[in-house]
């Protein structure tokens, strides 16, 4: 059961994710095409970009901390997390607390293409290349696997992966993380997505209260979504 690991791990009375009960798309027995694919970028205890590819009705999932570069010298570790469902695709929002707490942004998405003959065995191998069509990201890349390190614990053995472009058309020294940083669902940043759903308990400071530059960004962009509500709060009233 593909999607097992992903619901044992959040408690949906509690965060806003999609369970996954539906259908997947496409016809029985085949893949759909094309096939989606997103980046989530993800303000949690750490932030990154969850990149995500459609295959066999989940989403494969990797967390890359310091998220996709367009310059092919570029290896930037991506670990494997556990397969999302397809509708968790074009999620975003505010994760009140528990699994992944933070905010959601849909930094991009589009279609993809495999560039082996089969996925499964392009990941059994750890070498998956593929080509991007999406708002940001385009054109051809490749996931490796890496070699565990001896000190690496059971549970993490397996995950760790690169993320890296392939010299194209699309490659460059282009920082695109920081040249469009912003959603492309609502074309806001993390304090417009917090603006329309501030949970209560993070402006009293309970969650912003982590520490070092992620806790700090934090509090900065609850203060700025707070101010934001208010603002639009006051408007409402008149
Ligand atoms: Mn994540």
């Amino acid at each position: 059961m593909p999607l097992d690991e992903y619901r044992r791990k959040r408690d949906f009375s509690k965060t806003p994710e999609p369970r996954g009960d539906g259908q997947p798309r496409g016809p029985a027995g085949g893949e759909p095409k094309p096939l989606y694919f997103c980046v989530q970028k993800h303000l949690a205890s750490r932030l990154h970009y969850d990149l995500r590819l459609e295959h066999g009705g989940v989403l494969l999932s990797w967390a890359v901390p310091k998220g996709p570069s367009l310059d092919h010298r570029d290896r930037h570790l991506a670990v494997r997390t556990e397969d999302h469902p397809r509708d968790y695709g074009d999620f975003e929002g505010v994760i009140p607390e528990g699994y992944g707490q933070g905010v959601v942004m849909l930094w991009d998405y589009g279609t993809w293409r495999p560039e082996v003959d089969g996925v499964g065995e392009a990941l059994r191998k750890g070498d998956l290349k593929f080509a991007l069509d999406g708002y940001k990201l385009k054109g051809s890349w490749v996931l490796v696997r890496t070699r565990d390190r001896p000190d690496t614990p059971p549970a993490q053995r397996g995950r760790s992966w690169l993320l890296i472009k392939h010299r194209d058309f699309w490659s460059g020294p282009l920082d695109v993380t920081a040249f469009a940083p912003l959603s492309v669902k609502s074309e806001g940043d993390f304090d417009d997505i917090l603006a329309a759903d501030l949970p209560d308990v993070w402006v009293t400071g309970r969650a912003a209260a982590r520490g070092g530059a992620t806790g700090k960004a934090l509090r900065g962009i609850i203060e700025k979504a707070a101010a934001k509500k208010s603002a639009r709060g006051e408007t409402a009233g008149t």
